[in-house]
């Protein structure tokens, strides 16, 4: 990564990630991808080589480290974008955690999370609301009992990605069903194993096959009332402030598939021979590898400007949908001319070109499509 000013340590992160993405991720894509297979193996490794705790608020246990978390996650996703993803929602469960938990919250989850114990699920969207996902439904009603307040939870969640994986999950419901828009939404963290706590099958998605995503019920789920995070109406700008990060961990992911992109292109057209010489001596080849060159690194830019910003606690929602919408579409943009430098060979399972082409798509759509990107960008420009 040239002309970004890392640190030592960054460095030496991003060298020993794209090592482990070479020898471990790569070989775990080609035997789990093609069969839809859960990429908890590579997750595992990544939790006791530190990367999942990056996120994690060092006084937790963790690196306190958005952007290295970030740069692993672009080096892991150069191999395989499933883990990417995996890491990136549970991310944004953490930093939800570590900035509106209490102190007996944090100290009850960021540890695990922080070795890679435990991962976390982000359970918002629901059958009738997606990109709408103010328009949620599930429900949390206060009850009394002898043993403390809790709520009773009941609702259904769709796309929930490490649900049935994950050690906790992050689930909004309305605590005030009467209260109009956003305002009557909360947050609440929920126990793996809870009773009324029920999941789906998988999603059988043809992107992002290695990342599993289930329905979630919650069927009269019962929690105590210390497990609501933030205060009771303040669900929904919870929401919005795990997204940015979440949308930060899918720019740094779709960074990571434009690159692999350009590097498998790079390989094939400087091997393929046609017309006596290999493709690359051509120069519309080499105006298309120039073209996906330039998208990989403006995307990194982006992603990086934004980053910078969300780790000094810098407004950025805007800059953070910028590098998001612009990182996803350079990635679907990479690996679409990366399949047609291939030729007949990139509709083929022979080469990853194909793999990468599905999960970039996959990617302009989970957590904010390119649209409501857009939507958010232009409010910021448009006021
Ligand atoms: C692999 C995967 C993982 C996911 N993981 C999670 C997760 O962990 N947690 C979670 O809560 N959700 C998750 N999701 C859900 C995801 O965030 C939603 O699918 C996404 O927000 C879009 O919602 P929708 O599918 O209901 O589409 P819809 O909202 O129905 O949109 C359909 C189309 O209409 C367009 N559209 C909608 N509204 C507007 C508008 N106002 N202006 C212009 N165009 C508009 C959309 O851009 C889209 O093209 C995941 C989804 C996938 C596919």
């Amino acid at each position: 990564m040239r002309g970004f000013d890392l640190t030592p340590e960054q460095e030496r992160l991003v060298d020993e990630a794209r090592r482990f993405a070479e020898e471990r991720v790569v070989p775990a894509a080609a035997g789990l991808e093609p069969q839809g297979a859960f990429c908890g193996e590579v997750l595992r490794e990544m939790g006791e080589r530190g990367y999942l705790g990056l996120p994690v608020p060092a006084e937790h246990g963790g690196g306190g480290d958005l952007v290295s978390f970030l740069l692993a996650v672009e080096e892991v996703a150069r191999g395989w974008a499933a883990p990417g993803l995996a890491a990136g929602v549970s991310a944004m469960v953490a930093l939800a955690l570590g900035q509106h938990g209490t102190p007996a919250q944090k100290e009850r989850y960021l540890p695990r999370m922080a070795k890679g114990e435990i991962l976390g699920c982000f359970a918002l969207t629901e059958p009738g609301a997606g990109s709408d996902a103010a328009a949620l439904s599930a429900t949390a009603t206060l009850c009394s009992a002898p043993g403390g307040d809790g709520y009773v939870i009941e609702g259904r969640k769709l796309f929930s990605t490490n649900a049935g994986e994950a050690g906790v999950y992050l689930v909004f419901a309305k605590t005030d069903p009467a209260a109009p828009g956003i305002k009557g939404i909360s947050a609440f963290l929920v126990d793996a194993g809870t009773l009324g706590l029920e999941f789906g099958l998988p999603s059988d998605k043809w992107g992002m096959r290695g990342s599993v995503d289930r329905e979630v019920f919650l069927n009269g789920c019962r929690v105590p009332a210390s497990n609501r995070l933030g205060e009771e109406g303040q669900g929904f700008r919870i929401a919005l402030s795990a997204l940015d990060t979440g949308r930060l961990a899918v720019a740094a992911q779709a960074v990571g598939v434009a690159q692999a992109s350009l590097d498998a292109a790079v390989a094939f057209v400087k091997e393929r021979q046609q017309f006596g010489a290999p493709l690359a001596r051509l120069q519309a080849v080499q105006f298309a590898a120039a073209d996906i060159a330039c998208g990989v690194d403006a995307a990194r830019l982006l992603l990086h400007r934004a980053a910078r910003m969300a780790a000094r606690g810098e407004r950025c929602s805007a800059e953070i949908s910028m590098a998001k919408l612009f990182a996803t579409e350079q990635a679907m943009t990479a690996a679409s001319k990366a399949v047609q430098l291939h030729g007949g060979r990139g509709v083929t399972n022979a080469y990853p070109v194909g793999r990468y082409f599905r999960d970039a798509k996959v990617m302009e759509i989970y957590e904010g499509t390119s649209e409501i990107q857009r939507l958010v960008i232009a409010r910021e420009v448009l006021g």
